[in-house]
């Protein structure tokens, strides 16, 4: 099966996008992941985007449709994929429907204020992409992640400048993606400001329901 997660920065979508493909031994494909990791590495395509993910701007449509559209040709997708951060542009949602069936689309939906304590306080683990929260979800050694015992960092667009200016980009350019879906009435909605353990399992229950 297929699944896509579309909701505002902050709303949970990684988390429960990671969960959701362990528990179904899918690959979760975070388009934001992919970015990230070029960037790490130098690539001519991270090299290009740095300063667009730094400062909270979406990568132009061509360069992630094509990322996406060649990642749903490896082998590991067969059985099914969970995207996350994808689409975030209606053009992207058009283009997705082209050359993909989708099975269920969570909408994470969560306010503003939730949004801005979520990411302020989100740390991670550059190299494994694990998320941690200074309240909410703390490492057990500050600072540290859990599994490798390397140092934890704050993504450059986690700062509150960047942060307002995500939410503003997702109001202008990925708000239309839901409208799309709804418009469709293909939305499957889901309380997301509550805590992540309640909104996975619902999450679960929904796909189970669905099989
Ligand atoms: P995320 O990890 O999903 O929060 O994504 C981090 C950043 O990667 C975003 O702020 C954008 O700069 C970029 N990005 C991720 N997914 C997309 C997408 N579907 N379209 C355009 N830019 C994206």
């Amino acid at each position: 099966m297929n699944f896509i997660f579309v909701g505002p920065p902050g709303a949970g979508k990684g988390t429960i996008a990671a969960r959701v493909a362990q528990e179904l031994s899918v690959p979760h494909i975070s388009t934001g992941e992919i970015f990230r990791e070029n960037i790490r590495g130098r690539t001519e395509l991270g090299v290009k985007i740095k300063e667009l993910l730094d400062r909270g701007e979406l990568v132009p449509d061509h360069l992630t449709i094509e990322l996406v559209k060649e990642r749903l040709t490896h082998p590991d997708v067969q059985s099914g994929w969970i995207l996350d951060g994808f689409p975030r542009t209606r053009a992207q949602a058009e283009a997705l429907d082209e050359f993909v069936h989708i099975d269920l689309i969570f909408h994470l939906e969560v306010d503003d204020e939730t949004v801005v304590g979520r990411l302020g306080g989100r740390r991670v683990h550059p190299a494994s992409g694990r998320t941690y929260h200074v309240v909410h979800n703390p490492p057990k050694q500050e600072g540290i992640d859990d599994v490798s015992g390397e140092p934890l960092v704050k993504r450059d667009d986690d700062e509150r400048d960047a942060i307002k200016h995500r939410l503003e980009v997702y109001r202008q350019q990925t708000a239309p993606v839901v409208e799309y879906y709804a418009a469709k009435d293909r939305l499957t909605q889901v309380d997301a400001s509550r805590q992540m353990e309640t909104v996975l399992a619902e999450v679960l229950d929904l796909i189970a329901t669905r099989k």
